[in-house]
Formats: C-alpha cells, sequence, structure tokens
C-alpha cells in the first residue's frame, strides 16, 4: 500500500475520500482554487496546494498544476473523485507518466467508453444488449431523420461524448426531428467540444439501473449489484436507492453478469458503474433492459451501495490501485436491507430548480440511527456559483425500503438549511408521494408530478412574515431598551422605549423587505402586547418562539415547512433594485456565464422567445423575454462573466396602445 494520497478533487467527494484514507492511515494532500482557500477539505487535509482560480478549467482542470503538486508534496497516488479529471484519459496517462498511480481504471478502459456509440459496439460484442438505435459515424440530418424513422418514435438523440444530461433530446415525430438534432449538436458542441450525435430508441416507462462492479489488476471481476436512479429531473439523478423495486432474483443475476462482461471487454480495473435503462411497461424483466453507457469513476450515488454491502468503495479503490487482489468473490456478496440517498442542492424548486448560491446562515443535519450526511460545507461557508451545487447527500439505511424511506424523510425533515434556496422540502415531499412509495415510478416521474411536489410559484409564506418581522422588531425594542437601562436606574422594557415611535400608536404600517422584495407589516398592541400582522397572518410575541430562525447581518431567515423565508429591514436609503427595473429590461438570474445571446438592437421578439443564456453550476438558463417588442440594447456579449442582477438586454418602452 502506498503511504500518501492527493485528492484532485473538492467539496463533499474530497471529505469523504480524505476521510477514508487517514482511516487507513494515508497522508492526504488537498489541491483547491482560490474560492476555496477556506473549504472544510482543505482544512481537513494534511496538505494542500493553492492551483488557480476558481473557474474549474483554470485549477481543478490543470493536470499540469495538480501533478506538480502532486510531485512537490511527494504524493503516490492520486484519486480524482467523480466530475472534473476522473473521466480524461490524458489525466490517468499524465499521471503513469510522472510515476504517481492514478486511482481509477487503465486509460485505455477510460477511453473505450468515453465515446457512447464506441462503447455500444464494443459491449455488443461481448453480448450485452443495448438500447436500439443508429450508433455509426454518418451526421447529415436527411440520413439520421431516416434512421429515426426506421428506428420508430420516440426515439432519443444523444451525444456521443455526453454527460451530465446535456446534448439530450426526446423526439416524438418526424416533423420536429430536424430542429431537436440541431439543438442537440449546438449543445454538444458547447459543452463537450464535440457535436456528434447518435439516435437511440427511446424506452417508454424508462427504469434507469445501474450495476457497481468491481475489478482487480490480477483478472478478478464482481459486481456489487444494483441502484435504481428513476428519479430524475433532465435526465439528472435526484434520489437513488439500492436495491432496485421490484428486481428479481433472475433479473438481477442477469443484469449482473452483464455488467461483469462489460467491464471485462474493456479490461476494467476498480470502481466502475454500468447503467442500463429498462423497459418496466410491465415491470422489470430479465429480458427488457439495455446497456447506456459506462461511467469509468466512483459514482456521486456509491453510498447506498455502501450501505447495503458494508463494504468501504473507496478503500477497495485504493487497495485495487495499490495492486490488491479483491478481498472477496461474487458468492461472498450479499444484500443487507435497503439505502435511500437524496441529493440536497443550492436550488429553488419554486422557481423552476434555478440554482441559488450565497451564505449559508445556518446548516444542521440530525444525527440519528441509519443516517448518513456526506457534506463539503459547514455553516458560514459560501455556495459559489463556480462549482456544482449540491450542499450534502443525505443517506438513509434500514431494513427494508419503507424504513429507510421513513428514516430519510424524518431527517430531511429536521435537516437546517438557511441562506441559498435548497430543494429540501421537494426531497421530503418525494420521500412521501405514494406513487415513488409504492414502487411503481419511472424516470418521468417527477416530471408528471411537479404539483404535487411543491415545485410551483407560490406566494411568500405570511405566518413567516409575520414571524420574522416580529422577531426584527422586538430584537430593535431590546436594543432600545438595553441602552435605555443602562442610562437610567429603573425602567421596564416598555417605560424605556417611550422615545420609540411606533409605542403609542394603536396601529402602524412597518415597511420591510421579503426575499429582497419591499412590502409592510402591520402593528397593532391589543391588551399591551405587539401583534405583527402580514396579508392574512398575525404572529404574536408568544409565537416568537414557534419558528426556526437564522440570522443574517441585517435580517433572519424564517424556516418553516422546508421553506425559507428572509426578512430584512427596509432601508430607504438602499438602491431598490426591485423597481429600477420597469420591466423592459432582462437581468442575470444569478452569476455566471452568458455562453449566447439570440439577439441584436433593432431585432424584434415575441413574448417568451428565448434571448440569450446564461450557464451557472453545470445548467444553462434560457433569458426568455416578458413581452413582445424591439430590442434596445445589448449590453453584455457572449463569454462574458456575468453578475446576479446584471441588466443584460434592454427592451425598447412599450408604445402607448
Ligand atoms: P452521476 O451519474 O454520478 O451523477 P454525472 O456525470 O452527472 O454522474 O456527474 C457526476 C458528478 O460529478 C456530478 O453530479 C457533479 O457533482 C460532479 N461534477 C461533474 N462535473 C463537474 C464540474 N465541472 N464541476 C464540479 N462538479 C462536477
Ligand atoms: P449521461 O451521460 O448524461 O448520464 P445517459 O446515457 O446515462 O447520459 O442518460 C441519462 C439519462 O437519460 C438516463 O438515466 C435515462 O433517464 C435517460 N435515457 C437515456 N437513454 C434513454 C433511452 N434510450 N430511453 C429512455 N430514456 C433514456
Ligand atoms: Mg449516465
Amino acid at each position: 500500500m502506498f503511504s500518501s494520497v492527493l485528492i484532485a478533487n473538492r467539496g463533499e467527494i474530497a471529505c469523504r475520500i480524505i476521510r477514508t484514507a487517514r482511516r487507513m492511515g494515508l497522508r492526504t494532500i488537498a489541491v483547491h482554487s482560490e474560492a476555496d482557500r477556506n473549504a472544510l477539505f482543505v482544512e481537513m487535509a494534511d496538505e494542500a496546494h493553492e492551483i488557480g482560480p476558481p473557474p474549474p478549467r483554470e485549477s481543478y482542470l490543470q493536470v499540469d498544476r495538480i501533478i506538480a503538486a502532486a510531485k512537490s508534496s511527494g504524493a503516490e497516488a492520486i484519486h480524482p473523485g467523480y466530475g472534473f479529471l476522473s473521466e480524461r484519459a490524458e489525466f490517468a496517462e499524465a499521471c503513469a507518466a510522472a510515476g504517481i498511480v492514478f486511482v481509477g481504471p487503465p486509460a485505455s478502459a477510460i477511453k473505450a467508453m468515453g465515446l457512447k456509440d464506441a462503447a455500444k459496439a464494443l459491449v455488443a460484442q461481448a453480448g450485452v444488449p443495448v438500447v436500439p438505435g443508429y450508433h455509426g459515424s454518418r451526421q447529415d440530418p436527411e440520413f439520421l431523420r431516416q434512421k429515426a424513422y426506421e428506428i420508430g418514435y420516440p426515439v432519443l438523440i444523444k451525444a456521443v461524448a455526453g454527460g451530465g444530461g446535456k446534448g439530450m433530446r426526446r423526439v416524438d415525430k418526424q416533423l420536429e426531428f430536424e430542429a431537436a438534432l440541431e439543438s442537440a449538436q449546438r449543445e454538444a458542441a458547447n459543452a463537450f467540444g464535440d457535436p456528434r450525435v447518435l439516435v437511440e430508441k427511446y424506452i417508454l416507462s424508462p427504469r434507469h439501473i445501474e450495476v457497481q462492479v468491481f475489478a482487480d489488476a490480477h483478472g478478478n471481476v464482481v459486481h456489487l449489484f444494483e441502484r435504481d436512479c428513476s428519479l430524475q429531473r433532465r435526465h439528472q439523478k435526484v434520489i437513488e436507492e439500492a436495491p432496485a423495486p421490484g428486481m428479481t432474483a433472475e433479473m438481477r443475476d442477469a443484469m449482473g453478469r452483464a455488467a461483469v462482461e462489460a467491464a471485462r471487454s474493456v479490461g476494467y480495473v476498480g470502481a466502475g458503474t454500468v447503467e442500463f435503462i429498462a423497459d418496466a411497461r410491465q415491470g422489470l424483466r430479465p429480458d427488457r433492459f439495455f446497456f447506456m453507457e459506462m461511467n469509468t469513476r466512483l459514482q456521486v450515488e456509491h453510498p447506498v451501495t455502501e450501505a447495503v454491502t458494508g463494504l468501504d468503495l473507496v478503500e477497495l479503490q485504493l487497495r485495487v490501485a495499490a495492486g490488491e487482489t479483491l478481498p472477496f468473490g461474487q458468492d461472498d456478496l450479499s444484500l443487507d436491507g435497503h439505502a435511500v440517498e437524496a441529493r440536497l442542492y443550492a436550488e429553488d424548486p419554486e422557481r423552476s430548480f434555478l440554482p441559488s448560491t450565497g451564505r449559508l446562515w445556518a446548516l444542521s443535519f440530525p444525527e440519528a440511527p441509519g443516517i448518513r450526511i456526506d457534506t463539503g460545507v459547514r455553516a458560514g461557508d459560501e455556495v459559489t456559483p463556480f462549482y456544482d451545487p449540491m450542499i450534502a447527500k443525505v443517506i438513509a439505511h434500514g431494513p427494508d425500503r419503507g424504513t429507510a424511506l421513513d428514516r430519510l424523510s424524518a431527517a430531511l425533515g429536521r435537516t437546517i438549511v438557511a441562506g441559498p434556496k435548497t430543494n429540501t422540502a421537494f426531497l421530503r415531499a418525494l420521500c412521501d408521494a405514494p406513487g415513488f412509495r409504492s414502487g411503481a415510478f419511472d424516470t418521468g416521474f417527477i416530471d408528471r408530478n411537479l404539483d404535487a411536489l411543491g415545485a410551483v410559484e407560490r406566494g411568500p409564506d405570511e405566518k413567516a412574515v409575520a414571524l420574522g418581522a416580529l422577531r426584527l422588531i422586538q430584537e430593535e425594542l431590546d436594543d432600545l431598551a438595553a441602552s435605555h437601562a443602562s442610562r437610567s436606574e429603573h425602567g421596564s422594557p416598555w417605560d424605556a422605549s417611550d422615545g420609540f415611535q411606533l409605542v403609542g400608536e394603536r396601529r402602524q404600517a412597518f415597511p420591510i423587505l421579503v426575499d429582497g422584495a419591499r412590502t409592510e407589516v402591520t402593528l397593532a398592541w391589543p391588551k399591551g402586547e405587539l401583534a405583527v400582522t402580514a396579508g392574512g397572518a398575525t404572529a404574536r410575541a408568544r409565537d416568537a418562539e414557534a419558528g426556526v430562525f437564522a440570522r443574517t447581518p441585517d435580517g433572519v431567515v424564517v424556516l418553516a415547512d422546508g421553506r425559507q423565508t428572509l426578512v430584512q429591514r427596509y432601508d430607504p436609503f438602499a438602491v431598490d433594485l426591485e423597481h429600477l427595473d420597469s420591466g423592459d429590461s432582462i437581468t442575470a438570474p444569478m452569476h455566471g456565464k452568458l455562453v449566447a445571446v439570440f439577439v441584436a438592437p433593432g431585432d424584434q421578439v415575441e413574448k417568451g422567445q428565448r434571448l440569450a443564456i446564461v450557464e451557472a453550476m453545470k445548467m444553462e438558463h434560457a433569458l426568455v423575454s416578458p413581452r413582445a417588442g424591439e430590442v434596445a440594447e445589448v449590453l453584455a456579449e457572449a463569454g462574458a462573466q456575468v453578475a446576479e442582477g446584471a441588466r443584460l438586454i434592454v427592451l425598447a418602452p412599450a408604445a402607448e396602445s
């Protein structure tokens, strides 16, 4: 075994790797960007090296700087985690060239599985079922459309170099094919520098079921059972579990064998995941699953497999990378209970899951039986626009699926995050959704149930507004009382606050900001007790203990039912961005990069027309026109970094009618 490892990653996965490496007695070395100087993983590591500015391209994707850090620190191995360089064959090669062990498969295996079309051809030869489709090299639209027709609609267009659900379009009819092809190719070219696509049959009632495989360098390959990752949004996983609901022994065996074959066909070594899509119209059937792709790395959702197998996959990765033989054979492995993982993201389900940034004013997770929390941040840290918006993974294990889901739901209910908006309440609703509980779901479940899951625009939580305002006013009164009391001997707070202009009025309007927007609450003193009313909700002094509050420098975040409401004092002298904007300008919804601008001054646009695309946190967000009109100004160019709230496009004032 080597004695030191450098972690070429950040956040929760870096923390998770450091924990295992430390337990094994290895020295841990972190590399980090400028934005991560004070990050938890940097603090945890024995040694840390700064490798560049915040954008991944300039730091976490800088192969040479990472190798240099490894050499200067004497690291014997590099663990790439997931994302970033984990699936770059050149990185594995660069490690080898520097005489450092790459904790992952051989570069040749990464290459073989790197392009979806080539990977499919390869595993099909090894007898693994693949989705019917066209995986060849011809790319002209006429030809691909003909192929789509032959395959039969619906079809799925996929970027061959794809990942993260990008460059993927479902097409239901011939008429829509060309437009879908064009946008898939453009997205693929932007994201991967490779516009090529494949076309395959869209599987109906699809379940995403993947098999964890492990291989050592001595020819042993086993599988560690399956995970079901069918709860997805935009082809991205949200909740994952092991084992898959409804799985039969026969199907598990068939999938396990296919996965092992796929791994063998590329000379795989280490941890890998073979992803399959299953046609679940008639439940899970051993003749109805197809290879989609192989991820040649550790997966985000690996903890559910660890829970049900009792293994530490990172420890196994390190041991296999050091040349050790797998300490078990297929027959030694068995399943223990059920595990579920939820990905807690800084995003706002009430605003189409828009990523949310900012300081974590409060962050705490429950400790409970069967609950594991993997996170890379602590209270006071900042969620920046540069990286993935994942705050934590909440993992629950139990003797059966119902218990695991109950535990996860309860843990989410006791999770406190104040600052960036999060999907905590949405995850909890998913956990409790009868359709998911029953096990009869597919990858379309989330999209079909957005309303029921609470992912819809809702008005402000009036009770929370009243409670928050009450808190702020009470604090102000207390401060006043304290300063008064320090000067005079006697005095109840009420006498002491005589000078406070609110006191003595029967009713008083009080301006505040709720989630940044100006509004008013009403104060009254029935029977001498302060009562604050917001819309239809009233909070009294005795309710003040009812909420969960987190302080910000100039306000308070009220947490109730998984929703956050930020209540701040209204400062009439601060610039009111909300009202500067007369509805004629289109602003950046968050910090990010402007990747495309589709209009120029003088263009006529329709209401709802796409004007530009901002990319942040690995996601693209279309900016659409709020009304029909003429573009007056375009204030930023494609490629520019833009700040949240920055004006990007201005429409000419609407003509009076
Ligand atoms: P998985 O099936 O494991 O979710 P993905 O291909 O969606 O696989 O990506 C794996 C994970 O890697 C993502 O969820 C994300 O957390 C991380 N990741 C990928 N790319 C990046 C990146 N550019 N920056 C930060 N994290 C990334
Ligand atoms: P990525 O590299 O982005 O992870 P995948 O090929 O793994 O791409 O597909 C991502 C998701 O898209 C899958 O988890 C599944 O939900 C959906 N998907 C992929 N192929 C098909 C298909 N042929 N039919 C239906 N859904 C599919
Ligand atoms: Mg995939």
